[in-house]
């Protein structure tokens, strides 16, 4: 019997035991990098460092994706969901402060299992760390699994997220994941180093001359949730690589401007709490080896 892939919003019934879907991934699951990480958020990575897992293949195609060698290149090595097992326990073992799951959206229903089998063993939290194009079914097969959502939302306009990651549904399908997110865990809750234990801490990452996108994103953001309990990462490690170069308006770094009017839109929103980037952020040396 044939299984076809419904697991992302891309639904293109793929059989993954015979063919790759549109995400690149078949029925193995491929990892590209297993380890610590220093620069996610502070309160994801501070002190111990984040344990991350960086999956291959990617069901967005985003044209100046940052870690393109192992999302569209496929970059990586095929491990089995016992392996998948061992792995996140050898995270816990590196003294991790989480198990943080890089791209994992095209392998979630072997996360599941994985996870079914050893989060009473993990005792740290885990980390679901997507590009935010996530079905609400698939995402509520992980609940009590995951801890801690930490979604990207990176377009409001779907000429924009068509244009630049082959998804014109972007936002729609963002935002149910989103609320689904939000339903499961809540609000961003910490202990008492600063470490996020639990929650939703959606990020959005400055695209040249699309603030007035971002603004967008913050005022649905702020219609809906909490302002007083929301964290949002606001990033601008936004560099031109991959296929950027094939759109003009994406061959340059995000300037000084663009980015303060956006982190100034979100305090005159009430969005206080959250974390911000330096500049010097954009750059290709912060892009992690990818060596598993
Ligand atoms: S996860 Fe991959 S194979 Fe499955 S529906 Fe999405 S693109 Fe297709």
């Amino acid at each position: 019997m044939t299984t076809k892939c419904t697991a992302c919003p891309r639904n293109c019934l793929c059989d993954r035991s015979t063919h790759r879907g549109f995400c690149g991934a078949d029925n193995k699951i491929r990892i590209a990098r297993v380890g610590l990480h220093e620069w996610e958020e502070p309160c994801i990575s501070y002190g111990k460092g984040s344990g991350t897992v960086f999956f291959s293949g990617c069901s967005l195609k985003c044209v100046f994706c940052q870690n393109h060698e192992i999302s569209s290149g496929l970059r990586g090595r095929d491990v089995t969901e016992d392996e998948l097992c061992d792995i996140f326990l050898s995270v816990r073992d590196m003294g991790a402060a989480n198990l943080n799951l890089v791209n994992p959206t095209h392998y979630s229903v072997s996360i599941a299992n994985a996870l079914g089998r050893v989060k009473d063993k993990l005792g740290i939290p885990v980390v679901y760390n997507t590009g935010g194009y996530d079905k609400v079914e698939t995402l509520r097969s992980l609940e009590g699994l995951v801890d801690i959502y930490l979604p990207d939302i990176k377009y409001y306009s779907s000429e924009y997220s068509a244009k630049y990651s082959g998804a014109s549904d972007y936002f729609d399908v963002a935002w149910k994941a989103l609320e689904e997110m939000f339903r499961q865990v809540g609000y961003p809750e910490f202990d008492g180093e600063g470490h996020m234990i639990k929650g939703v801490l959606p990020r959005h990452l400055v695209l040249p001359k699309l603030y007035k996108d971002s603004m967008t994103i913050l005022d649905r953001l702020s219609e809906k949730y909490d302002v007083s309990r929301l964290y949002i990462s606001i990033m601008c490690q936004y560099f031109p690589t991959h296929r950027a170069k094939e759109f003009p308006e994406l061959s340059r770094r995000v300037t000084t401007l663009e980015y303060s009017k956006v982190t100034d839109y979100a305090q005159r929103l009430g969005i206080t709490h959250g974390y911000t980037q330096e500049r010097s952020s954009a750059i290709e040396e912060y892009v992690p080896n990818f060596d598993f």
